[in-house]
Order: structure tokens, then sequence, then C-alpha cells
């Protein structure tokens, strides 16, 4: 489970979180909502361990995590600008996580444990790139660089790399939001299907509540830095707890 404990965040004398209590089960595929400065990419950070809380806790499975470095979470983050490596091949971008636990495994060998032989380790990271390529279909783009991909096929290469560490979390702020209408929808299936197989916990930012209302088992209404309402969708938006949460919920895209 992930459980955020009272987390607030100032920035200067601006309240930007306050005191935001989530609890999220495992495999839950939760989607946070809200207008824009809400607070939504912060909480994100903070969770993923990108950014500091000024107070609270964020516990990974009942452990306190707040000391913890990002790549230590066993989380995985998708932004919505897909941050891929310029000078890497597409195959390459989605092995990074791997050869980065290639060096924690390496550490371990110093505590007296077997570890695989480097070209052993090679060609198991390349059967698991492979994979990911088949479950997204981008095998033909492996050797491709960034550059020479559309703004979609960039997107499910980020989603590629985010898969690959077989995380127990998801955080994904607006991974869709560049791609047209189509392709969102595509992309949307293909996430929901990603769900479906890994069974990982997802915590999903967007500004389109049709994704929200079709994707999530709950949805987290976030206004002016408060969680004002976390219910199933059909909760939200029969049963809205606030006259703000109304509003949000109702008010035309
Ligand atoms: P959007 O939907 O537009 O992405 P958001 O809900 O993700 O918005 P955040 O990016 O979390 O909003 O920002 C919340 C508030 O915190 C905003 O008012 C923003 O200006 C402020 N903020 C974010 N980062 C900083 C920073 N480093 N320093 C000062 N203020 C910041
Ligand atoms: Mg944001």
């Amino acid at each position: 489970a992930l459980n955020i404990q009272a987390v607030a965040k100032r920035f200067g004398e601006t309240d930007v979180l306050k005191r935001i209590d989530l609890d999220i089960r495992d495999g839950e595929f939760i989607s946070l909502v809200g207008p824009s400065g809400c607070g939504k990419s912060t909480l994100l950070r903070i969770v993923a361990g990108l950014e500091q809380q000024t107070e609270g806790h964020i516990l990974l499975d009942g452990r306190k995590v707040d000391a913890m470095r990002p790549r230590d979470r066993d989380l995985a983050m998708v932004f919505q600008s897909y941050a891929l490596y310029p000078h890497l091949t597409v195959a390459e971008n989605i092995a990074v996580p791997l050869t980065m636990r290639r060096m924690s495994t390496l550490q371990r060998s110093l505590i007296g444990k077997i570890v695989p032989s480097a070209s052993e380790r090679r060609r198991e990271i390349a059967g698991e790139v492979a994979k990911v390529c088949d479950a997204l279909s981008i095998n033909a783009l492996k050797d491709r660089k960034p550059a020479a991909l559309s703004g979609g096929q960039r997107q499910r290469v980020a989603l590629a790399r985010a898969m690959v560490r077989k995380p127990s979390g998801f955080l994904m702020d607006e991974p869709l939001s560049n791609l047209d209408a189509k392709m969102r929808v595509q992309a949307r299936s293909e996430i929901a299907a990603l769900h479906r197989q890994l069974d990982s916990t997802f915590i999903y930012v967007t500004h389109d509540q049709a994704e929200a209302m079709t994707m999530s088992d709950r949805i987290a209404v976030m206004i002016g830095g408060e969680l004002l309402q976390v219910d199933t969708p059909d909760q939200i938006y029969q049963m809205p707890q606030d006259l703000r949460v109304a509003e949000f919920i109702g008010s035309p895209k």
C-alpha cells in the first residue's frame, strides 16, 4: 500500500499542499484531478521523492520512505514531457532503469553474492527490453533515436521504460496530454491493459474527466492544495461532497 500522511508543502509563503491524507491500496488505479495550479504535480513529485514535503510522511508498504532516493522507491514516474535521452536509441533508453539495477547487483557482489557475467546480463536486459517493446508495439523503432519519433511513439517509449523494471507503482503526470484525440483513446486502453497485466498501483494525473471516469477505481479531487473528496467515479459524479467538487466536475470542458 501507499500512504500519504498529513503531507504539506510550502513554497515560501504559499501553502501549496495543505495536509493531504490519502491511502492507496495495492493494485488500485487512482486518478488525481483538479484545476491548474491546485498541487497535483507537486504531490506526485513528493511521492516520487523528487521534491521534499514540508510536513508529513510517505509510506510504501508500511515503511517511511521520506529519506529514500527516488530510484530506491520502486516507483516509476511518467511525465508529460517524456524526458528521453536524445543520444541513446529507443532500446538503450528503455534499458536505462535495468542498467541502473546492475550497479546495485554489483554492490551486492561486494558482500559475497554471485553476479551473472556481463554478457549474460546484457542478454537478459535485451530480452526484457524486447518483451516491453512487444507489449507496446514499438519493436520496429528500437534502433531509432528519439528525435526520429512522433510524439505518440515517444510516449510509448517512455511507458516502456517505466514498465521494464516492473515497479510496484506508477506515477503518471498527464502522460497523454501531447497526443491527438485518436491516439489518446488508444493509449488510454493500453494503460488500462498495462494496469490489468501488471497489477501495479497507479496514481494518474489528468485534465481529461472522461479519462478519469473510465480508467479509475477511485478519483481524488484536489482544489487549492486540499483533497476534497476521494471516491469511486460514480460517487464523485452523483454525490459530490462539496460545492467546489460539484462545480469542478460539472464544469464543461
Ligand atoms: P497543472 O494542472 O497546471 O499542471 P498542478 O495541479 O500540477 O497544475 P503544481 O505544479 O503542483 O500544480 O503547482 C501547485 C502550485 O505550486 C502552483 O501555484 C505553482 O505555481 C506552485 N509551485 C510549484 N512549484 C513551485 C516552486 N518550485 N516554487 C514556488 N512555487 C511553486
Ligand atoms: Mg501539473
